[in-house]
């Protein structure tokens, strides 16, 4: 690398000016081209979702704005890394390429190429961390294996320093001649189905300092209810790397702040488990539980999907996710519950369906929640439990205003029905105008004897050594 010669930032779930090591030392090293490819591997496929597409397309406008009031350009082209990064170094004749570093296969094995074709003409590829708090290979056991329970992943993972968030720079200077091309104005995507949280770095670090100002004093006891809004709504901001895991644990101070710590620390938790062991990805990580007896139930599955479930915890939260891209973290874990363990659906389908829908979906954390819940991943929760949705409801949203606001059906159902309404008499049904069958559905399953049916399909399918 020599002083003063061109690099390029390559974007990719970095999409920050604060606290982003990878843009300070390639502005450190002369002048920098600011770079997005569109890759649609990645927008395409059985993860394809148009409110992360709507997400990261208005995301990247906002900074490509923030770079240009610095005095730089960001470039956006469509196609293979491997393709443009070696044409735009040669085109500005740049010597390194920087990066955040990227950790999921997929990323992996494109940087592998993109590095591989820049050696041959003699640019450098240089990874910075940025996207997780904590690299993968600093958490590991006395093996050098990461680990698969989250309590002693999280003992050492507490214990690592990070390092000191650094500013955003007053200037990006940019190589003379460069344009930044019309492909994103060409990129147009569709307005996205759901009403999502506003996108770009300004609407995340004002989120940031809302709620680590305020929300995040009573975050230890209100994270769990799914009636108020008691948690961060920063997922999709990490997710697009709009805030750097750092700088938000820094800026997380105070009572809440070793709670919400230890829940970042999950994020990264999946995300190392998905680079030291890829194959959940595709498996389950129990290998005795490969063999499960999923049931192919199409008409349980669309329920599930439509939030017509007959329990109202769980087509709450599925039409909360549907119309906002977004769901409590309580509510994820009774809806996988429910598609796993009172239908026995293979947890895959839940997976895809919320990585279409989700704006923070990530693959490793989104499959490290439905292993979790399934019991078929790390620390995973014994097989037998089963979160009874008609208590979760009672507990998380006592007064049933949760679920009132997604399911106008039940708005005037006495609170002592509305988390089991098929238990209202009928004349109760008649004084609520909430006829069960008519107005809200029947439920789908019986709602009695979770846990011995959830029982007795793990112990049928797993596989005894
Ligand atoms: P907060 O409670 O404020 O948490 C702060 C941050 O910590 C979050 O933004 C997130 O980055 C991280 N975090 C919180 N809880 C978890 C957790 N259980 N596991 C890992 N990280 C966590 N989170 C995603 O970001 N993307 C996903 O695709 C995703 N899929 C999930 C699927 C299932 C089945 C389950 C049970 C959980 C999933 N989660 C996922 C984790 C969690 O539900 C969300 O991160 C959280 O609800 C986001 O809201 P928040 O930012 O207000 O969270």
């Amino acid at each position: 690398m020599f002083e003063g010669q061109t690099s390029i930032l390559w974007f990719r779930r970095d999409l920050r000016l604060h606290d982003n090591q990878a843009l300070a030392a390639a502005i450190a090293s002369g002048p920098v081209v600011c770079l997005y490819v569109i890759d649609d591997r990645l927008l395409s496929g059985s993860f394809a979702s148009p409110n992360r597409e709507w997400f990261l397309r208005e995301s990247l406008a906002e900074l490509s704005e923030s770079i240009r009031s610095r005095g730089g350009v960001l470039v956006v082209r469509r196609g293979r890394p491997e393709v443009i990064l070696p044409a735009i170094a040669n085109e500005f004749g740049a010597g390194s390429v920087f990066v955040s570093r990227d950790y999921a296969p997929f990323g992996r094995e494109r940087d592998a190429r993109v590095a591989e074709a820049l050696a041959e003409m003699g640019v450098q590829f240089c990874e910075s961390p940025g996207v997780l708090a904590i690299e993968p290979e600093q958490v590991v056991n006395p093996a050098g294996h990461g680990f698969g329970v989250f309590s002693a992943f999280f003992r050492r993972w507490v214990l690592l320093e990070r390092p000191p968030v650094i500013p955003a720079p007053d200037e990006v200077a940019a190589p003379p001649g460069i344009a930044p091309g019309s492909e994103l104005e060409r990129w147009q995507p569709s307005r996205p189905p759901a009403d999502l949280i506003a996108p770009g770095e300004m609407a995340a670090r004002s989120r940031l300092e809302s709620f680590t100002s305020g929300d995040i004093a009573r975050y230890a006891v209100e994270r769990d209810m799914v009636d108020i809004e008691g948690t961060s709504r920063l997922s999709q901001d990490l997710r697009w790397g709009l805030l750097s895991p750092n700088e938000v644990l820094a800026q997380s101070r105070g009572p809440g702040s070793a709670k919400f710590e230890q829940e970042v620390a999950w994020r990264d938790f999946y995300a190392h488990l998905a680079w030291h062991a890829p194959r959940v990805l595709r498996e389950t990580y129990r290998r005795d539980m490969a063999s499960l007896p999923w049931h192919d139930d199409p008409g349980g599955l669309a329920a599930w999907q439509h939030g017509c479930t007959g329990f109202p915890i769980v087509d709450a939260s599925m039409r909360q996710l549907v119309a906002t891209g977004w769901m409590h973290n309580r509510g994820r874990m009774v809806v996988a519950s429910f598609l796993t363990k009172n239908l026995f659906i293979d947890y895959r389908e839940g997976e895809r369906f919320f990585m279409c829908h989700l704006a923070d979906g990530d693959v490793a954390v989104n499959n490290g929640g439905w292993q979790w819940t399934a019991s078929t991943g790390t620390d995973a929760q014994p097989y037998f439990r089963v979160f009874n949705p008609v208590l979760q409801g009672q507990k998380f949203d006592p007064r049933g205003e949760f679920v009132r606001r997604w399911l106008p059906e039940l708005a005037h159902v006495p609170p002592k029905y509305v988390h089991s309404p098929w238990t209202m008499p009928l004349a109760v049904q008649s004084q609520a105008h909430c006829l069960i069958g008519q107005h809200y559905p029947e439920p789908i399953i019986d709602p009695a004897g979770g846990v011995p049916r959830a029982k007795a399909f793990f112990e049928a399918g797993i596989t005894k050594t």
